[in-house]
């Protein structure tokens, strides 16, 4: 299976428990950032990402009620570098205790020090390694030698240790497809389970030139379409072909909310207009009628899954022939 049962059956729950609370848009993950400090600046993160001070960190309090307050059963904690959080063991039983799921992001430099041996595999605990391809390109985009082959050893040592391991791949203009298949065939050696593989989103502070047009986005994930036919990849089929452009699909920004040292960021995890402090205010306030259809200029190159993921799931449940390839792609993996 692409995911562990009881995570797809808590997801479906969630879905079915908002539909008859009558809301036709809810978020499904909060994505928590704790932090804007990391230990690496990375060429195509948002400069304010990774230039935050440790101080301005929020707390385990903070994050709890905002994850309570936006009501998702799952909580990608990312930052900056959540293994830098200091109460990062606190948070992340907090998060558990209350019977959410968890998605770490990491870039597993300090995953050996910071979580192995601190807290223990969990069915809800899922690790999920930045690598953006192979050694020398990994290394290029984290701007340091080494991170590779410390993201590779950590990863083993995930998966001996018991942990559900996932990775992250951006993908990037000068992205070869061939080596993301090469990557592919690696991680698949480790038995990992789950590969997400996205095309990159330009932001503005980012000055460097490495994003891709949509035309470009189309070219390369007509290849991660055949990849996903062989590897254990974790975007849906009907997301596949929205990113390989075999069809359109309106963005769910709502479906994956974003709170910062800063606060709720609206409209999405992209485009910081407007930070709030109060989740009601951040839900009532942002026009979702307007972000929905991808008008804005921000939008116009952008296939981020965290924006589309959840438009593919709810078109493919319209259909029976949607939920059965749904269906068949969740047993397939
Ligand atoms: S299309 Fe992308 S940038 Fe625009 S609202 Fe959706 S996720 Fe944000």
């Amino acid at each position: 299976m692409r995911f562990p049962l009881d995570f797809a059956l808590t997801q479906a729950k969630h879905m079915v428990q908002q539909r008859a609370k009558g809301r036709k848009r809810f978020p499904t993950v909060c994505m928590l950032e704790p932090l804007y400090t990391c230990n690496l600046a990375c060429i195509g993160c948002s400069t304010e990402r990774h230039t935050g001070k440790l101080k301005d960190r929020l707390s385990v309090e903070t994050c709890l009620k905002a994850v309570e307050d936006s009501e998702v059963p799952t909580v990608a904690v990312c930052g900056g570098e959540p293994m830098l959080y200091p109460e990062l063991p606190e948070l992340l039983n907090e998060l558990m205790r209350r019977g959410k799921y968890i998605i770490l992001c990491t870039n597993a430099l300090l995953l050996d020090t910071k979580l192995f041996g601190v807290i223990p595999p969990s069915k809800q605990l899922f690790v999920n390694v930045h690598l953006d391809g192979m050694r020398d390109t990994h290394d290029m985009v984290c701007a340091r030698p080494g991170v590779f082959d410390k993201a590779v050893e950590m990863i083993k040592e995930s998966k001996r240790r018991g942990y559900l391991t996932l990775t992250n791949t951006t993908v990037y203009k000068e992205t070869d497809m061939d080596e993301v298949e090469q990557l592919c065939d690696l991680l698949t050696s480790f038995n990992v389970d789950g590969i997400l593989i996205s095309p990159g989103y330009h932001y503005e502070t980012v000055k460097r030139d490495v994003f891709l047009t949509r035309e470009q986005i189309h070219e390369k994930f007509k290849r991660v379409r055949e990849l996903s036919r062989r590897y254990k990849l974790t975007a849906t089929p009907a997301f596949l072909d929205f990113a390989a452009g075999l069809k359109e699909l309106l963005c769910s920004p709502y479906s994956t909310v974003n709170f910062t040292p800063k606060g709720w960021k609206g409209p999405c995890y992209l485009i910081g207009d407007k930070y709030y402090a109060d989740f009601n205010e951040f839900w009532n306030d942002v026009d979702w009628n307007y972000w929905v259809t991808r008008k804005d200029p921000r939008c116009a190159n952008c296939k981020m899954h965290s924006g589309f993921e959840q438009s593919a799931v709810d078109e493919a449940s319209k259909s029976v022939s949607g939920m059965l390839r749904l269906a068949a792609w969740h047993v397939s993996g």
